[in-house]
């Protein structure tokens, strides 16, 4: 069959106010200029910047880059940040081959653009920094290197620079000057750039079609006339359309008239393509109304309208595949790899999106947290009941963590009351990181929880030539005549004082927290000695103080143990509890 590299798909990432949209507005500016030219196409939800507009941008800084595969051109998402980059998914990773970070340089790296590392760590994604706004620093020389620049702004900028060359490395990457960078495939480039003047634009650009050379030689290769692949970016209603769906296509070619199967809510949907948009460029535009221009068939990489019937229960982040029955089964699997209820205890997840329900259960997975279920939408009182099963088996695991996802007010009283933790949050790697302290917090309590433990009514006998130390610990045999027997029981002895406290309970050579009635164990005891305290044959019990009573009087207590605790009494009485002192 024959084939083609197709365009490279960049998505653009960052921090809030780092200057994404200005990037991407800058780029596209240079894109109408050149398609009033004439001759370029517009896409839907994306920006298709052909190679002619790349060479316009870069001038002979194309010649510095050997190229050895011919890339036509490259295709920028329009919706910047880690949403959209998360909702083009597919199967084992991203639609995107390439992002571009961009930082404020001043601010360095913030809260959204970790995130966005993370993310871009776990699809394994190539990326770019662009370091932007060089303009505000003060004396800044347009078109000039760092080293360059004059004495003022050359100091400015590395203080800032080097910070986040720090930062990154925190975060696993060993980052350097784009021209200074050897191997792309061991160091990150960081391109000083302003989105606003459109200095370093041009590097910005060299950058990511070196990157490409480098790592997407295979990856681009596509069979010109194979059935096409692609994701959902965005399910959209349209006046006079219904619902359709702005795809990516990634792979092959889709024509008009074509079947496809869409994954949805629910069982997948198998329709047939009624019409393929694109948007009209200004000056084919009569009528506003008439925003589309129809077209029969789009080849990968490509951003298109698909207008079909159906299409209202279809997910985005899902993915589109022409072809027919045979590949519902497939659809199937892949939104079930998302979306999903496992027999396991784990966590419960809800997410917006499928593309960041994934993108928080890899993460999860990554850090050996294993998940239960995971879902799209707002957390229910179905959660909450899950969520409260496992938590009776594993308490650090009975929780629901809630990603860009409602936690409805009702819902959140009814996970109050049945004591079930929930974590929302909108930054992916801040949850996980919420959730890790949670459940160390949770295993100090429930450690200082059983430290505490409170004492229980017993009765044992220490047996007959059963001493194997008399001191440091103690090491005896006992029976328990009745109650339980817990480790940490202090004793009270047969006459009345209290002396010593269990360390450790054997039995048959293994370590045990409790023995009850009618066994027989081994345990030693620290601050007591045989012979001095009491001696084989004595009958010992626990001591019991007010406050271990009045917490065992909260619970159920067996006859057995109301008698053992008048014994205790009595005992207590002829001494009041009083310790003895070594
Ligand atoms: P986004 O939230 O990342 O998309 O950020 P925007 O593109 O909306 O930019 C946030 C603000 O920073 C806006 O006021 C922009 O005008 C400004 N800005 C973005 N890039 C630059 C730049 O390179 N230089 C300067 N001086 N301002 C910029």
């Amino acid at each position: 069959m024959e084939a083609k590299t197709r365009e490279p798909i960049i998505c653009v990432l960052g921090h809030v106010d780092s200057g994404k949209t200005t990037l991407l507005d800058y780029i596209r500016g240079s894109v109408v200029a050149s398609r009033e030219a004439g001759g370029i196409t517009q896409h839907i939800g994306a920006t298709d910047v052909p190679f002619e507009v790349i060479r316009g941008l870069c001038g002979d800084l194309i010649n510095k880059i050997k190229l050895k595969i011919d890339v036509r051109g490259l295709l920028f998402v329009d919706t910047p940040g880690h949403e959209a980059f998360t909702t083009l998914r597919k199967r084992g990773g991203s639609v995107a081959d390439i992002a571009v970070l961009v930082v404020d340089l001043r601010d360095g790296l913030m809260p959204q653009s970790i995130e966005a590392i993370a993310i871009l760590k776990q699809y394994k994604t190539p990326f770019i920094i662009a370091a932007n706004k060089v303009d505000r620093i003060s004396g800044w020389q347009k078109s000039t290197l760092p080293q360059k620049q004059p004495q003022h702004a050359r100091d400015e900028y590395f203080k800032h620079f080097y910070n986040l060359i720090g930062q990154l490395s925190e975060q696993g990457f060993d980052a350097d000057q784009y021209n200074q960078v050897t191997d792309f495939t061991k160091q990150v480039a960081i391109v000083p750039v302003s989105a606003e003047t459109g200095d370093g634009v041009p590097e910005l650009m060299m950058m990511v079609m070196g990157l490409t050379q480098t790592y997407l030689t295979d990856q681009l290769s596509v069979a010109l006339a194979s059935p096409a692949k692609g994701t959902i970016l965005e399910v959209k209603e349209e006046t006079g359309l219904g619902t359709t769906v702005d795809a990516i296509i990634y792979d092959g070619v889709i024509r008009k008239g074509d079947s496809i199967v869409v994954g949805a809510r629910g069982e997948p949907v198998i329709t047939k393509v009624k019409a393929l948009l694109r948007p009209k460029a200004l000056d084919e535009m009569r009528d506003p109304r008439e925003k589309f221009k129809n077209v029969d068939a789009v080849y990968a990489a490509y951003g298109v309208k698909i207008v079909a019937p159906g299409l209202s229960r279809a997910l985005s982040g899902a993915p589109v595949y022409v072809g027919g029955e045979e590949l519902v089964q497939k659809v199937k699997e892949e939104m079930g790899e998302i979306e999903f209820t496992k027999d396991i205890l784990g966590v419960i997840v809800k997410a917006d999106t499928l593309g960041s329900l994934e993108a928080i259960i890899n993460l999860l997975s990554n850090n050996n947290i294993p998940v239960k279920k995971g879902g799209i939408g707002q957390v229910s009182k179905q959660d909450v009941i899950e969520a409260s099963a496992v938590s009776h088996e594993n308490k650090l695991l009975g929780l629901i963590l809630a990603f860009n996802a409602k936690v409805p007010e009702d819902v959140a009283r009814y996970a109050d009351a049945h004591e079930v933790e929930v974590i929302a949050n909108k930054v992916v790697y801040q949850i996980i990181e919420e959730y890790l302290e949670w459940a160390s917090e949770k295993k100090d309590s429930q450690k200082r929880l059983r430290e505490k433990t409170v004492a229980h009514p017993v009765k044992f006998q220490i047996l007959k030539d059963h001493v194997f130390r008399t001191t440091k610990p103690a090491i005896v045999g006992v029976e328990v005549l009745s109650g339980t027997l817990l480790n940490k029981t202090r004793i009270l002895l047969p006459n009345g004082r209290v002396k010593g406290r269990i360390k450790g309970i054997q039995s048959e050579g293994e370590s045990i927290e409790k023995a009850v009635s009618g066994d027989k164990v081994a345990i030693s005891i620290d601050d007591f000695t045989v012979g001095r305290h009491a001696d084989e044959g004595d009958i010992l019990y626990a001591f019991i103080s007010h406050d271990d009573l009045t917490e065992l009087k909260k619970g159920e207590l067996s006859e057995e143990d109301k008698q053992i605790l008048i014994e205790i009494k009595e005992k207590q009485k002829t001494n009041d509890g009083i310790q003895v002192r070594p």
